[in-house]
C-alpha cells in the first residue's frame, strides 16, 4: 500500500513534532514494513536505479583483480573474511568470484559475509552465488573479530545511509527538518541546532549535509583494518573536497522525484562527502587513496578485459563506456581504498 507509509510518518510527526532528515530517512528506507529496502529489489531496468555491477560483468570482475592482488600483497593470508556491504542483487560478488577461481589458494581461504538487511535482497543474493557458503549479517557487528584479515568491499552502500542537514541562516546554524503543514501535508521546516564547531562557517543560505552513520561505518571499518589487518574498497558518487549544497534526492523509475512525495517508494541517496571519511582513515593512521572510478578501472586492466570479450559480446562496449567515461560514471563516481 503505498501511501500506509505516508501515514506513520505524518501520524508520527503530529505526535513527537518534525522529524530530522535523518529520522525521516531511516523510516522512508528502513522501516520494517514498509521500508523501500525492506519490501523490494530496486535495481535494474525494471526496478527505480541501475548501479554498476548491472551495467556490466567488468565492474564486479576489476574489483576481483583489486582482491586477488591485495591479497597476494599482504602474503596470500591463508584464511580471510570478505565482507561486502548492501550487496544488492549479490551481481557483484559472482563477478568477483569468476576472478577468484583462478586462484585456488585464494578460493581456499575465502569466507564470505554479506551485510544486508533486506530480506528481498538477501534472497536474491542467494541465487547469485548459489554453491558458495555465505553468512549473513544485520551490521558489521558479527563479522567474526579473529585473526583472519577483513576486505571490505562496498558499491553505493554508503549513500543509502542518511544523512543531516544543516543550514546556515541569520549567522546561526539551524537543522531542516519534515514537519507538517496547515494541510497535513509534509513539509520542510527549520529548528536552531547547536553551532557546527569545526565547520568554517558559509555565507547565509548555505547547507551542510553531516551524515554520522556513514562516518561510523567507515570507522567501524577501519577499526577492524586495523586489528585484523586488511584492506577496504568503497564506491560511491560524491565529492572528495568538502563542499556546501543539498544533494538530497530521491529516485524512482529512473526518474527524479521530490524527496518528500514518495515515502517508501523511492531511493533516497546524496553525495558521499569522502573527505570527511578520508580523514577518518589518516587519523587512524591507515593508508587511503581515493580516485575516480574510470581511473581505478582502467588501472585494473578493464579495457583488455573489455577487449577480450568484446568478440563475444557487443554490449559490452557500451558499459564499458558507462562505467569509465568522464560524462558518465568515470569521475562523479569515487573510489576510495584504505589499506591497513
Ligand atoms: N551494491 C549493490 C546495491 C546497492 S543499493 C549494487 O551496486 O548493485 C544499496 C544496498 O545496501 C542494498 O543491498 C540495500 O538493501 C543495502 N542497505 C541499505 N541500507 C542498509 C543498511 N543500513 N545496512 C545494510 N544494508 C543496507
Amino acid at each position: 500500500m503505498p501511501k500506509e507509509l505516508e501515514t506513520i510518518i505524518r501520524q508520527q510527526i503530529r505526535h513527537d513534532g518534525p522529524l530530522s532528515v535523518e529520522a525521516y530517512w531511516n523510516l522512508c528506507l528502513a522501516h520494517p514494513q514498509y521500508g523501500y529496502y525492506i519490501t523490494r529489489d530496486p535495481l535494474g531496468v525494471a526496478g527505480d536505479f541501475t548501479t554498476a555491477p548491472e551495467i556490466s560483468q567488468l565492474f564486479g570482475e576489476m574489483i576481483g583483480i583489486w582482491l586477488v592482488d591485495i591479497w597476494e600483497r599482504m602474503g596470500n593470508p591463508p584464511r580471510f573474511h570478505l565482507v561486502e556491504c548492501g550487496p544488492g542483487r549479490g551481481t557483484l560478488m559472482a563477478d568477483l568470484l569468476r576472478i577468484g577461481k583462478l586462484v585456488p589458494d585464494f578460493m581456499d581461504a575465502i569466507r564470505i559475509h554479506l551485510v544486508e538487511t533486506s530480506p528481498a535482497l538477501r534472497e536474491k543474493q542467494k541465487e547469485a552465488i548459489p554453491r558458495m557458503k555465505v553468512t549473513w549479517h544485520d551490521s558489521l557487528d558479527t563479522v567474526p573479530q579473529d585473526e583472519s584479515p577483513v576486505f571490505i568491499i562496498g558499491n553505493e552502500f554508503l549513500d543509502a545511509l542518511p544523512i543531516q542537514q544543516f543550514i546556515y541562516q541569520d549567522n546561526r546554524w539551524y537543522e531542516r527538518v519534515v514537519g507538517l503543514d496547515a494541510n497535513e501535508n509534509l513539509s520542510w521546516g527549520l529548528r536552531p541546532a547547536p553551532a557546527l564547531k569545526e565547520i568554517t562557517l558559509p555565507e547565509n543560505g548555505k547547507i551542510f549535509e553531516l551524515s554520522l552513520s556513514r562516518e561510523t561505518t567507515v570507522s567501524q571499518i577501519c577499526k577492524r583494518i586495523r586489528a585484523q589487518g586488511g584492506a577496504a574498497l568503497m564506491i560511491d558518487y560524491g565529492h572528495e573536497v568538502m563542499g556546501f549544497g543539498d544533494t538530497f534526492q530521491a529516485v524512482k523509475n529512473h526518474k527524479y522525484v521530490g524527496v518528500l512525495d514518495e515515502c517508501g517508494e523511492a531511493d533516497l541517496t546524496s553525495h558521499v562527502d569522502f573527505a570527511r571519511l578520508k580523514d577518518i582513515a589518516i587519523r587512524k593512521n591507515l593508508s587511503v587513496h581515493i580516485q575516480g572510478q574510470g581511473d581505478f578501472l582502467i588501472s585494473m586492466g578493464i579495457q583488455q578485459r573489455a577487449a577480450q570479450l568484446m568478440e563475444k559480446s557487443d554490449t559490452i562496449q557500451d558499459g564499458l563506456h558507462r562505467l569509465i567515461h568522464p560524462d558518465e560514471m568515470g569521475t562523479l563516481f569515487k573510489v576510495m581504498e584504505i589499506v591497513g
